[in-house]
Order: structure tokens, then C-alpha cells, then sequence
């Protein structure tokens, strides 16, 4: 196979470009919901028509700028690395192609002028030197703040090894930088990306994070946002490939709480191993996609409900049972701290309730001085899951259902079908998170 160089793979139109780099994130979203697995009904006809090309467009919501619809995409599908893993190795022979950043610009502003996206996401292969593909990124970031004042929102993928300085060009125009780490531990990251070093990642993720953290204390203490020098203040973002090496949940979790506490981090990506064709990995186990959700929920629950890492529920292999989500499971081993008094328990004892969420929590404690709640019902209307919530909750002292509802499932477990059928596919997940 022929080694990709730089400025080696490129003879295509812009439209067939368009097609190689916006469809292979057609694929990639997170979670087992799939929530996003189709796109608006005016973009999935748009090539029949001779409209700029299907776009891949995902909403998030960001933190100070509400719900964001992103185009992701590829500034180039080539590669230098080899990693096992990936359909756009190295070694796997596959149309490449690459953006320049005037063209990436162009589509995107194109796009943005017609109202299908309020943001992009830029992720990118690392075809040659890191340093050039970092200076491609910037350049884009350049055009985007500098010549047409774009102030929305820009999320850029890292490529590790870039210099400390395009590191900081790059975090005071983005939005919000983030960086692929695959794996917690470097031993593990060497057996699916042999080319690869942790510890270059973690550098650049030092960089930034420090950058990150400076510009959100600032603003804390009264500088203004500038939205054409967001200086990454959305926070960073980490990947992992989840399943691809033997990390258990339990290793993953413990670096994910370790980076978070260095601060600047917001949050972390999971990307549930899937066997790509024509990869080394080819024959690897598919990883089942409820064991990316799950570790989702349990980031959550360090993030957002006050867990520590010590008390997520883990099995003798150090992963989370799949049956329950980990609240759940949290929830059914401890048995001595329920059922919760609706009336009176503090904030931080309903929101472990099952079925009770941060704001759901906060409404009760917040009407109950004013409002007699009578049943399930009233809990509802804040928002309760009554199903999930009932069995673990009192009620002026009377149980609000005997049996648990995590109980009274189990009638086939949610791993019953992992590793019955062997499927291989064509991209894998994680590329545009
Ligand atoms: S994971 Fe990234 S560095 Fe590795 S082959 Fe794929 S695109 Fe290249």
C-alpha cells in the first residue's frame, strides 16, 4: 500500500470531496437511542436536487448558547498513522481526499448562510506532520474569526504533537478544543495504536486545559466573552474507544475522574468498539453499545449528581452491570438508604433516588414548603419518573409502591445477545464526538 504524503491525495471536485468527508460521520452518534440517526427531511434529498450536498448536522446543547445545530466534518479521511481500529488507517485502501481551509470555510459559511447549521465541528486524519495539519486547523480558524467575523459556535479536534504555540492559537479562537484519547492507559493504547503515545495527547491536553481554565476564571472575575476569541471557554472534551482494549469500566472511569479534577475538562466521549472491515480488528467483538450508555450515565452521575468514582457498582471484572443503568444498581446495593422521605430529605438524598434527576430534585425541595404533595401524581409534574422513582421513595411516611421496578424486570438480561452475531461495518463511532 502506498504511504500517504502530504499533498498526495487530493484530485477530486469539491462536491465529490463533500461526499467522502460529510457522509462517514453519517453513522456516529452517542449512546444506544440513535437519536440522530436521520438527517432533517431537507437535507436528505438535497444531492437528487443539486443543492450543496447532505450535510452531517447534530444539535447539542452548549452551556451559554443554548441548542447548537453542528456540521461535522472531515477536513481530510487520509492518515499517516496505522491505528488498528480505524477505517482511515493507513494501510486501508479507501478514496482519500482532503479540504483545504478555504474550501472547508466556504462550505461551511455556505451552509450557515442557508440556515442548516449554527456551528461546526472539525475533526481530521493526520496525513504527514502533525505541525501542518494543526497549522490547516488554525487556518481555518483564521478565516472563520478573523476575515468573516464568524462568531458562532467551533469545536476543533487536536491532533497530538502539535507545538505549544499552535495549541494556543488554536484554544483562544475555538469554542471548545478536545483531544482523542483511545485508551486510559498508554500500555493499553500501544496494543490498537502502536504509532501512538499517550503521553503526547496528554501533553497537548495539559496545554489547552490550562488555557481553558485561565479564560474561564477570567470571565468569572468580569472580563467580557469575546466571541471572536472564545479561548476554548466551553470547556475541552476526551474520547475513548471503549471495548477495543481489555480497560475495564472501572479504569476508564478512574482516569476520566482524574482529568476532570485538573479542571477545564467538561466532558468525556465513549465510543462503544466497532469491528471495522479490513482492519487488523477486524474479527474483535463487536462492544455492545449498552456498555458505551452506561458509561455515559455513570459520567453523569460524577458530573451532575454528586458520585464519586468509588461509589459506581462495578462487577468482578471491574464493568458495570448492563441490566440497570448504574444509579440503579447503585440504588439496589444499597439498600439501608431507602425508601427517601419525600417530605423532608435533603436535595442530595433525592436526586440518588432512581427516577429523580437534578432539576426534578430542586423542584421538589423548592415547592414543598408551599405545596402538600398527596401522590405520585404531584411528584410527576416536577418531573419524577414515577415508575422508576416509586419503590424507592415515602410519602408522609407511607410507601409509595412495594415492589421496585428495577425488580420486576429480568426477564432476559441486556447482554443475552452479546456475541451472537458478528457484524463488521465501515466507519466506526467516536470520529465526531
Ligand atoms: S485514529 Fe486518527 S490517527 Fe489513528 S489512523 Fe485513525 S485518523 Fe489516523
Amino acid at each position: 500500500m502506498p504511504k500517504i504524503t502530504e499533498g498526495a491525495v487530493d484530485n477530486m471536485t469539491l462536491e465529490q470531496k463533500l461526499d467522502l468527508l460529510i457522509t462517514l460521520a453519517g453513522d456516529d452518534h452517542d449512546g444506544a437511542n440513535g437519536k440522530d440517526r436521520t438527517l432533517p427531511p431537507r437535507l436528505r434529498h438535497t444531492k437528487d436536487v443539486g443543492a450543496l450536498r447532505p450535510l452531517n448536522i447534530r444539535d447539542l446543547r452548549v452551556p451559554g448558547k443554548g441548542k447548537v445545530s453542528l456540521l461535522r466534518i472531515l477536513m481530510t479521511n487520509a492518515c499517516s498513522f496505522n491505528c488498528h481500529y480505524c477505517p482511515m488507517r493507513r494501510d486501508r485502501d479507501m478514496p482519500r481526499t482532503l479540504l483545504k481551509p478555504e474550501e472547508l470555510v466556504k462550505i461551511f459559511l455556505d451552509a450557515h448562510r442557508r440556515g442548516w447549521c449554527s456551528g461546526l465541528f472539525i475533526t481530521t486524519g493526520i496525513p504527514g506532520r502533525p505541525e501542518k495539519v494543526m497549522d490547516d486547523l488554525i487556518a481555518v480558524l483564521e478565516l472563520l474569526r478573523g476575515r468573516y467575523a464568524f462568531a458562532g459556535y467551533v469545536h476543533v479536534k487536536m491532533v497530538p504533537g502539535g507545538q505549544a504555540a499552535q495549541v494556543e492559537r488554536l484554544t483562544a479562537l475555538a469554542s471548545r478544543v478536545s483531544v482523542n484519547l483511545e485508551a486510559p492507559c498508554g500500555n493499553s493504547l500501544v496494543r490498537i495504536a502502536p504509532e501512538k503515545n499517550l503521553d503526547t495527547t496528554l501533553t497537548g491536553l495539559r496545554q489547552a486545559r490550562r488555557l481553558v481554565r485561565r479564560e474561564q476564571l477570567e470571565r468569572r472575575e468580569g472580563k467580557p466573552a469575546d466571541p471572536l476569541r472564545p479561548g476554548g471557554a466551553s470547556g475541552m472534551t476526551m474520547q475513548f474507544v471503549v471495548g477495543a482494549t481489555p480497560d475495564s469500566d472501572r479504569t476508564l472511569l478512574g482516569k476520566v475522574t482524574e482529568l476532570y479534577a485538573g479542571g477545564g475538562v467538561h466532558h468525556a466521549h465513549f465510543s462503544a468498539f466497532r469491528p471495522i472491515r479490513d482492519t487488523p480488528m477486524e474479527s474483535t467483538p463487536e462492544t455492545p453499545v449498552l456498555r458505551e450508555q452506561r458509561l455515559y450515565q455513570a459520567d453523569y452521575l460524577l458530573r451532575q449528581y454528586g458520585f464519586g468514582a468509588d461509589e459506581v457498582v462495578f462487577d468482578g471484572t471491574g464493568n458495570m452491570p448492563l441490566g440497570n443503568d448504574p444509579k440503579t444498581t447503585w440504588a439496589l446495593a444499597h439498600p439501608e438508604r431507602f425508601p427517601v422521605e419525600v417530605r423532608t430529605a435533603a436535595y442530595e438524598e433525592l436526586v440518588r433516588v432512581p427516577g429523580i434527576g437534578p432539576g426534578s430534585a430542586r423542584r421538589i425541595v423548592a415547592e414543598r414548603g408551599t405545596t402538600v404533595f398527596r401522590g405520585l401524581a404531584d411528584l410527576r409534574k416536577l418531573g419524577v419518573v414515577g415508575t422508576r422513582a416509586a419503590g424507592f421513595l415515602t410519602l408522609g411516611g407511607r410507601r409509595l409502591q412495594d415492589v421496585r421496578w428495577a425488580e420486576q424486570l429480568g426477564f432476559w438480561g441486556a447482554d443475552d445477545d452479546t456475541g451472537k452475531y458478528h457484524l463488521t461495518y465501515g466507519v466506526s463511532p467516536g470520529t465526531f464526538r
